[in-house]
């Protein structure tokens, strides 16, 4: 029988739908991402905003099969447009056009930059076997041309001597730039970048995140950044997910995350975020932690830490409902009677 041809709105990249992955662990099945879609235009920055173990690296991972053992890709479909036209779904596709895809037409940098590089390989060497792992009749004076050309283009100083230098030669802004010149390489179609700015202080912070903007803007690629910082949302994306334990509770565009949060959790992280205007006494935090995924809370999963709680989050889990054009948010309190 012959499969259906598998359809995607045309400036849609990626198309994630129902995703569910968990891991098998001896303590029990952790419930790590359940049930989670969004989609990702060409051309723009789709912001994955949550608390650490909120399920936003996972998400990303398992889009693209980077999901090891005990973890498990358990439902789902992620559509992808690939440079062809053709439209794949990455979490049926066999290994090798897998691998065609992966460091050629979606890019992924990492949260660690240093764990991203091979400490016995300059930055060059790196560019260039990202290049001939997907061209093969590429001579190497062509891929250490290209290698200076990317490295002038993410700002790094005398890129043709920086081009020679290894991993620890380069400063921690260097190193993070450098990864995101490796994953360019290929001029990818979507690019995923993993709290791209931890670790860096706040000079470098705003010059990797300007850098992002233009480069996504000259490559025209999708960017899916993954943060638990608003302040970096706030400068960067056009839409916005709201990840909470492993789960997506609020999306919307950037202007209706910020000026109208409606789910507690969101407007609780906005909260948190200082105000560099106003002189703060106290800074907010959110009382609780995330609850363990192995045995989610029921109903709500945010009911244990949220304000208004009621007898039916305790119970019932709340759906997404819309809150204007393009706005959901999981929360029983919009629900109208
Ligand atoms: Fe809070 Fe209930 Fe809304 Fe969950 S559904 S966020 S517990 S009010």
């Amino acid at each position: 029988m012959e499969s259906q041809p598998m359809y995607l709105p045309e400036d849609v990249i990626l198309k994630v739908e129902n995703l569910d992955v968990k891991f098998y662990t001896y303590a029990g099945v952790v419930h790590a991402v359940s049930n989670v879609s969004f989609y990702v235009k060409e051309g723009e920055t789709v912001a994955l905003v949550g608390e650490t173990g909120c399920g936003k690296s996972v998400t990303t991972r398992a889009v693209t099969r980077l999901i090891e053992s005990p973890g498990r890709i358990e439902g789902g479909s992620a559509l992808f447009r690939r440079r062809s036209g053709k439209v794949v779904d990455l979490l049926k596709i066999g290994d090798e056009e897998l691998r065609e895809i992966r460091g050629n037409e979606i890019a992924y940098v990492f949260q660690d930059p240093t764990s991203s590089l091979d400490p016995l390989y300059t930055i060059g060497y790196h560019i260039h076997e990202t290049i001939v792992a997907h061209k093969s009749k590429i001579s190497k004076k062509q891929t250490f041309k290209q290698a200076v050309s990317l490295l002038k283009q993410v700002l790094i100083p005398s890129p043709e001597i920086r081009v020679k230098n290894y991993p620890h030669e380069l400063s921690g802004g260097m190193r993070q730039r450098s990864v995101i010149a490796i994953g360019l390489s290929n001029n990818p179609r979507l690019f995923i970048a993993d709290e791209p700015t931890t670790n860096l202080d706040v000079t470098v912070q705003a010059q990797i995140l300007d850098l992002l903007k233009s480069l996504q803007e000259n490559y025209k690629m999708g960017l899916i950044l993954i943060t638990h910082n608003l302040g970096i949302v706030a400068e960067v994306a056009n839409r916005v997910y709201v990840m909470y334990a492993g789960k997506i509770v609020e999306e919307g565009y950037l202007e209706q995350i910020f000026y109208n949060p409606s789910h507690p959790y969101t407007k609780l992280l906005l909260r948190a975020v200082p105000d560099p205007t106003k002189k703060i006494e106290k800074l907010e935090s959110i009382h609780g932690t995330v609850p363990s995924l192995i045995n989610p809370p029921p109903g709500c999963r945010f009911q244990p830490r949220c304000p208004f709680a009621m007898e039916k989050c305790l119970i019932k889990e709340p759906p997404l409902i819309e809150v204007e054009n393009q706005h959901r948010s999981a929360c029983w309190l919009l629900e109208r009677t």
